[in-house]
């Protein structure tokens, strides 16, 4: 059964989603393609439906972890490319031919695993071939003395039998983060990516699509690392520091309500662990939700929630299922009231700050127990 009031929900807005796409489809240099990833549920948005909106949008490629996470796209009716930016065992070759399902080659072993799997019903596998060019994660190590042989290595991936090397992509480590010597890195790690493909194809062998800008790169001018396709994930929700200086918008707008009010004494104590103590008379609200919905206890006292008339403190630890904010100088709130904990009216930078983590963890942490309702914002 469905309950129309519900404690806490995640509107997510399909015409943001949109916007954000042609915004950062019209950045990037002609002839460029876009590769949309939705690894870990579209970043918790919701991966089904994130990904039929980029495939009507005209979106080149979608990417995800493993292969679970692109099984549920095919099931779901997705068509387009789909690539798994992730390790899969070669046991399941079979699998990923049957569902067109392009997979990343982290090394010349899985590469002889995936080719020998593929021969051995007389299919073709689409793979990707990874560098790993200073993330030190997974791909053919194409690092400071490592270059020439993880160059020679990748030639001889591509042209193993039952394997369609279409594409190559590194990944970057710093690129999102600001400064000069992280600027140095990633140019660094391009350099590499880029001299690892010119070796390649000094051997004879061309790839079709040559990727590597993640968000980060895409957001910091980094234009010539755009080559055949761009890879953002986060920038395409509208979140991360700089997404509103380029007019993107957030997709996902966490909201709550809250439940009950009352009124207490200077000197009360709040919550579990008595870690909030009233200054003054207070009028304290009761917001449905906590921890279980992907609220992370550590903001607790840390952050503020928003609410069409001004933004409330929240109070004390947070609980499993509720949290408490004060409503002290919001008189006209009351209990059914909707509360904005991230969105266009509350910035998820500085809940996450207030959680000492990142953005991208928050938005994977809304909880399956939050339902994801589909809708533009009013
Ligand atoms: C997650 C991921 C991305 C997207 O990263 P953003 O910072 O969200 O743009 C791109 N490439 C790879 C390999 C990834 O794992």
């Amino acid at each position: 059964m469905k309950i129309p009031d519900k404690r806490c929900w995640a509107e997510v807005s399909p015409e943001n989603l949109l916007h954000n796409y042609h915004v950062l489809r019209s950045s990037l240099p002609g002839g460029c393609r876009f590769l949309g990833v939705v690894k870990a549920d579209a970043y918790g948005h919701g991966a089904l439906e994130t990904a039929r909106l980029l495939e009507k949008a005209g979106a080149d490629y979608l990417a995800v972890a493993c292969l679970d996470e692109a099984l549920e796209l095919r099931e779901g009716g997705v068509t387009m490319p789909v690539l798994i930016l992730g390790h899969t065992d070669a046991r399941y070759t079979a699998l990923l031919i049957g569902n067109d399902i392009t997979q990343a080659v982290t090394g010349l072993k899985e590469a002889e695993a995936f080719s020998a799997a593929a021969q051995s019903f007389g299919g073709t596998l689409r793979v990707h071939m990874a560098a790993d060019t200073g993330m030190s994660r997974l791909g053919f190590l194409c690092t400071g003395a490592e270059l020439e042989r993880g160059a020679a290595q990748l030639a001889r991936a591509c042209r193993l039998p039952g394997l369609d090397a279409e594409g190559i992509f590194t990944h970057f480590a710093v690129s999102d983060e600001p400064g000069e010597e992280n600027e140095r890195y990633t140019r660094e790690q391009f350099r590499l990516f880029t001299e690892a493909i010119a070796r390649v194809e000094a051997a004879g062998f061309r790839f079709r699509l040559r990727h590597c800008a993640n968000s980060g790169a895409v957001l910091h001018c980094l234009p010539e690392t755009a080559l055949d396709m761009v890879r953002p994930g986060l920038l395409l929700y509208g979140y991360g520091d700089d997404a509103g200086k380029l007019g993107l918008r957030p997709c996902m707008r966490l909201k709550t309500r809250v439940l009950t009010v009352k009124t207490y004494g200077p000197g009360t104590t709040v919550s579990y662990g008595r870690r909030y103590t009233t200054a003054r008379e207070t009028r304290m609200g009761v917001l449905g939700i906590g921890y279980a919905d992907g609220l992370p206890r550590l903001c607790s006292n840390h952050f503020s929630v928003a609410f069409p008339g001004g933004t409330a403190p929240q109070r004390g630890s947070i609980c499993m299922d509720m949290c408490m904010v004060d409503l002290s100088d919001l008189p006209d709130v009351q209990p059914g009231d909707e509360a904005e904990i991230f969105g266009p009216g509350a910035d998820l930078n500085v809940l996450s700050r207030a959680a000492q983590t990142i953005p991208y963890e928050l938005l994977c942490s809304v909880s399956k127990r939050v339902p994801r309702v589909w809708k533009n914002f009013d």
